[in-house]
């Protein structure tokens, strides 16, 4: 069968035999605020750690969080509160006992990261806390203003850093998960084939692997997310047999700094929260008449509101004023905000600030039970690349941080719980890819094609024809690309992008109703028959989606 998604178990051929091993007890591929938290915990019960990262520590999603992270921490506010809202944002698929555990959990992980040393910013000695959309009370805490990311990283780094059972693997590409067999229902993951530009390719062996690489918002033209989210989480579990689910849930963010030609820079939802109103070229409010909430209506409904008047008012942006909170008081919450702005000549107290939408957080990856479990054996997830069923249908603003932090605790337990099953006997894997006869295609017309029709064809408002006739595309670039050998990090890259958009579109396309951040132009409703998740996996040759 000639499916370019369904033919290669591993990216590349190898003979374990002959590549140099390394053994550990767990590894986690991902530094990022999931897979620290999931280190430090590992290495607490005593487990030997080892922590890839593609890219240097500080390149992750993570580091670049500004809002902050939800958790009840206000005598006004309480713990039913933040469910509720965090349920109406899922709209209808959030699984509600996920729900209760990651918002129950989030104290206390506020309360540990201070003792690690993250000063959260206060307001008259009480934390200073913040409001976003869709949240019905002020709950989101945050650190140096709007670097929240970047605190609670250079705090987690150091905490691991200090264990002596912690190694950090920096650009340390994991190009494919290890199992034994390589597939099959009875597939238990050992590990992962790694490249390093010193080392080379190597097998980390280890009793369990904890996947936490990360987001997918390169995959759209428009992004808030770094370089290093392609996706690779969803693309290597799946490829090792695991289940994936909501995978056709991605979340734009409404206000990122549209300025032609720069890189796109989040404009935190905290900006509304504090006051900041959206309005069109003509000085037009545009939340008006939309929803109750106004400007901090939940994301979906806000970015849909902005492409629409962006159609009406034949605008590749529009604005966001916050002129009427003083350029002091804005310089002062917003710090990283307003030097960002300042450096493309926009003055916040005297412009209205040019934005527009872009992708931001994948609310599908490899499904995982409430230990972070995946459907693979030896394989738990957890993060961004993972899907908990916290978000539903979309994710509450800033319960990623809380999602990730709790769930990468609960992985790093259970992971160094599994005690010394004997996974680290060096069981000899060959995989052999046959030969490509087909012509090679330029890699990075491909990337850019790619991101530019899924920011098209599979962004906000999707259509039944154009999802088929992306697919199609998908489907086509696949044969040209998934058939060949790559030996560095961007050809895996590319090849882990179109397996995801591949997984994405079909998702899309089958979902024919509109549910959070899935706006079908074509199926506008809501259809309670599709009150569920759509979980896709591979058998040896086929895709099943159930
Ligand atoms: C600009 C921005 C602002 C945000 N603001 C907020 C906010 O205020 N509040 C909130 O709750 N959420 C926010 N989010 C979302 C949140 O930051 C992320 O969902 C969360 O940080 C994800 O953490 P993670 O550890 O799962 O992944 P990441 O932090 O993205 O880390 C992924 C890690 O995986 C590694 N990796 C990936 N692929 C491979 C590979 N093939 N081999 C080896 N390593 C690999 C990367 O190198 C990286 O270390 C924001 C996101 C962005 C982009």
């Amino acid at each position: 069968m000639d499916h370019p998604y369904l033919q290669r178990r591993y990216l590349l051929s190898f003979e374990s035999r002959r590549l140099p091993h390394i053994f550990t007890d767990v590894l986690i591929v991902g530094g990022g605020v999931a897979g620290l938290r999931a280190a430090i915990e590992a290495a607490n019960a005593g487990a030997q750690v080892i922590v890839t990262t593609k890219a240097r520590l500080a390149e992750s999603n993570s580091y670049y969080a500004q809002g902050g992270l939800a958790a009840v921490l206000d005598a006004a506010d309480d713990i039913e509160r933040h469910v509720a809202d965090t349920l109406a944002a899922g709209a209808g698929t959030s699984d509600e006992a996920v729900v209760r555990h990651v918002i129950a959990g989030a104290p206390a992980c506020v309360r540990e990261l201070a003792d690690w040393g993250v000063r959260f910013d206060r307001e008259g000695g009480d934390l200073s806390l913040g409001r976003e959309g869709g949240h019905t009370a002020n709950r989101i805490i945050h650190a140096n203003g709007d670097a929240t990311g970047k605190a609670l990283v250079e705090a987690m780094i150091e905490r691991a850093r200090a264990a002596a059972n912690v190694k950090i693997f920096e650009e340390c590409f994991v190009v494919d998960l290890l199992t034994d067999p390589p597939a099959g229902g009875g597939a238990v993951c050992v590990g992962a084939i790694t490249f390093h530009p010193r080392y080379g390719l190597q097998i980390i062996r280890a009793r369990r692997t904890i996947l936490a690489a990360g987001g997918a918002g390169v995959l759209w033209r428009e992004t808030t997310n770094p370089s290093i989210a392609t996706a690779d989480g969803i693309a290597m579990a799946f490829r090792a047999g695991a289940a994936v689910a909501d995978v056709e849930m991605m979340q734009f963010h409404p206000t990122v700094l549209y300025v032609a030609g720069a890189t796109r820079s989040l404009i935190s939802e905290a900006v509304r929260g504090e006051g900041g109103i959206l309005v069109d070229r003509h000085g037009k409010r545009i939340m008006d008449g939309v929803h109750a909430m106004g400007d901090l209506a939940p994301r979906d409904v806000v970015s849909r509101a902005i492409l629409e008047r962006m159609v009406e008012t034949g605008s590749t942006h529009v604005f966001l004023d916050v002129r009427h909170l003083g350029a002091e008081a804005f310089a002062k919450r917003f710090p990283q905000i307003d030097r960002r702005c300042r450096e493309f000549g926009i003055d916040p107290g005297r412009d209205a600030i040019p934005v527009h939408p872009a992708a931001h957080y994948m609310i599908g990856g490899a499904k995982v039970d409430m230990n972070g479990q995946t459907s693979v054996a030896g394989l738990l997830a957890c993060g961004e690349a993972a899907c908990t069923g916290l978000h539903g249908a979309n994710r509450l603003a800033s319960n990623s941080l809380t999602e990730a932090l709790v769930f990468g605790r609960r992985c790093g337990q259970a992971a160094a719980a599994a005690g010394d099953d004997d996974r680290l006997a060096a069981a000899k894997i060959d995989w052999t890819n046959p030969r490509s006869e087909r012509t090679q295609l330029d890699l990075a017309d491909i990337r850019n094609s790619l991101r530019s029709i899924l920011w098209r064809n599979v962004g906000i408002a999707r259509r039944g024809e154009r999802l088929a006739e992306t697919l199609e595309i998908i489907q086509f670039w696949g044969r040209y690309v998934l058939d060949k050998e790559f030996f560095d990090p961007a050809g895996w890259e590319i090849q882990n992008m179109l397996t995801s958009a591949y997984l994405l579109t079909e998702a899309a396309l089958r979902r024919t109703e509109t549910r959070g951040v899935h706006y079908r132009s074509d199926f506008p409703d809501t259809d309670p028959v599709w009150a569920r998740h759509q979980v896709m996996r591979r058998t040896e040759y086929q895709l099943v989606v159930e």
